[in-house]
């Protein structure tokens, strides 16, 4: 047993129905309880689809247990045929119908039905929604494609996108795009968007563009396998993996890498000089592996920030996520655990995390910026309007979102400089976030003083009197723990919010390792000398 409020997948059954949901004329019959039927939700809300997923659930309830459960899937089988008539069938069990053992594989067997019905066989307890995807994918090609003669020009097929996909929809088209402008074109692009017909053709393509490990995989191994088709390891989500995903392609197929860079805008986006103070911004990174490799790559050498933390939650991937984490001289956290998360980011204290759904609520939660770049995610990230993440536009919209949530340049500075002022304050947050505005009252006790012979201009509070004498901390601390004194503190408070609370941790660090009991303005600076020797 497991405590667990959040998780980042779902159970392997989730990720059958969205290999079963992205494609047509495929149909898949879950053997379930009642009440399963949420996760159409999934697919009618968040993704927004205007038709319900292509799965039909026997919903057995308790009284149905006692009686005969395989009856009732039989029977689901067989009106899914009548009612749908697709080209190919899956089958298989949710986590409660996998502990009646009812064998939905052979059931379905002999009811001998006019079309290919594959069984599917994933373990709820142990794997999760991606090995579901991944698993399901797999077994379809294995069951459906077949070695053919390739087609006369060079064509490739595109692997793993999927319904409730992370931009899957807009990135297909974005690969399919660079794919064309070298004279290759798309033979088949599944499971999104295809059918069990196009999976029997795939035989066809030269070669294989795996988009999405996590979900395609399995079936790039089944089909290197059976029909001799290589496949591509680049994924090219950033600038410098687009170039080397082209030169890859160029390499698999005898052709010459063709780019179009013409409205690539990244590259001068991050070189131009407003983007200066983007240099150095420590950045926490979390999500599936093949997203956060990727991202480190796009974070340190695009965009000039430093990472300083990166993990996944799918330990499929555990070895990739390590060595990615090892080239930044990091050790990779791999964990489902959103608390672990959540105490790995407040000990590393990032100025902007990028991550997935979750990490955007622990970043609200330690007011740290963040912005998404995996799965899972809400309906916002499902967007009509056109965001890829791969490709040429796909870095273009990655450096628009992962700058937005931080905090301009100029008022970066401005909140620096005039930290008491009623609007640019430590807490305010960016000024384009309106929700986060928190207008300061200007305290009676620090009224405008005269400068100069002239009143200071409205939002400039009189200077602070900072001889005060040293006090102790009023509440108790921890046993042990090092005291802030009063001068300190407010020492600390003339640190830009963004590294304060890096610089708290590390003077406290200092402090406990020197055994320092109360930390004053000198220990604040010794320490800050000592982190810079
Ligand atoms: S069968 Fe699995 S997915 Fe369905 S309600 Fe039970 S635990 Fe959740």
């Amino acid at each position: 047993m497991k405590l667990t409020l959040w998780t980042y997948e779902g159970p392997p059954h989730v990720g059958a129905m969205r290999v079963a949901t992205g494609m047509t004329g495929l149909h898949y019959v879950l053997h379930a309880p009642q009440g399963d039927t949420y996760a159409d939700l999934l697919f009618t809300m968040i993704e927004r689809r205007n038709h319900r997923p292509p799965v039909t659930y026997t919903t057995f309830q308790a009284r149905d247990l006692g009686a005969d459960t395989a009856n009732l899937f039989k029977d689901a089988a067989r009106d899914a045929y009548a009612r749908f008539k697709p080209q190919a069938m899956i089958v298989g069990a949710s986590c409660t119908a996998e502990l009646i053992q009812d064998d939905p594989g052979g059931l379905a067997g002999a009811l001998d039905l006019p079309c290919p019905v594959i069984p599917l066989d994933l373990p709820s307890y142990q794997r999760k929604e991606n090995f579901g995807a991944d698993e399901t994918f797999h077994q379809l090609c294995r069951a459906l494609s077949k070695p053919m003669p390739r087609t006369d020009s060079i064509t490739c097929n595109i692997l793993g996108a999927t319904a409730l996909g992370f931009r899957h929809r807009d990135d297909v088209a974005e690969v399919t795009k660079l794919l064309g402008l070298m004279g290759i074109t798309v033979n088949v692009a599944a499971p999104l968007g295809s059918t069990p017909a196009d999976i029997v053709r795939m035989g066809q393509a030269h070669f294989n563009v795996l988009l999405y490990p996590e979900t395609g995989e399995g079936a790039a191994r089944c089909l290197e396998k059976t029909c001799g088709q290589p496949y591509t390891k680049v994924v090219p989500l950033g600038v410098g993996a687009t170039r080397d995903f082209l030169h890859e392609v160029a390499s698999l197929t005898g052709l010459s890498p063709k780019v179009d860079e013409s409205a690539l805008r990244l590259p001068w986006w991050s070189a131009s000089v407003d983007s200066t103070y983007l240099t150095g911004k420590r950045v926490f990174l979390f999500g599936d592996a093949t997203h956060v490799i990727a991202a480190a790559r796009i974070a340190a050498t695009e965009i000039g920030f430093e990472v300083v933390g990166m993990g996944c939650y799918n330990r499929e991937f555990a070895r990739p996520m390590r060595a990615a984490a090892k080239a930044y001289g990091l050790e990779a956290l791999i964990t489902d655990d959103y608390l672990e998360v959540e105490d790995a980011i407040a000990a590393a204290a990032p100025e902007l995390i990028l991550g997935t759904q979750q990490e955007r609520h622990i970043g609200k939660r330690l007011g740290i910026p963040c912005a998404v770049i995996s799965s899972p995610v809400h309906v916002q990230d499902f967007p009509a309007r056109y965001s890829p993440q791969m490709g040429f536009e796909g870095a273009n919209v990655i450096f628009d979102t992962w700058i937005h949530p931080l905090v301009m340049g100029l008022e970066e500075h401005l909140l620096t400089m005039f930290r008491e002022d009623f609007e640019f304050h430590s807490d305010a947050g960016p000024s384009h976030h309106g929700g986060k505005a928190d207008l300061r009252e200007v305290p009676d006790e620090a009224p405008l003083a005269s400068v100069a012979g002239g009143a200071l201009p409205p939002g400039f509070a009189a200077p602070r009197d900072i001889s005060e004498q040293m006090k102790p901390e009023a509440t108790a601390p921890l046993l042990g723990e090092p005291v802030w004194l009063a001068a300190a503190e407010r020492e600390l408070k003339k640190i830009p919010f963004f590294v304060r609370g890096k610089a708290k941790r590390n003077t406290e660090g200092y402090a406990r390792e020197k055994g320092v009991a109360e930390i004053s303005v000198e220990t604040l600076y010794e320490a800050k000398a000592h982190y810079a020797r």
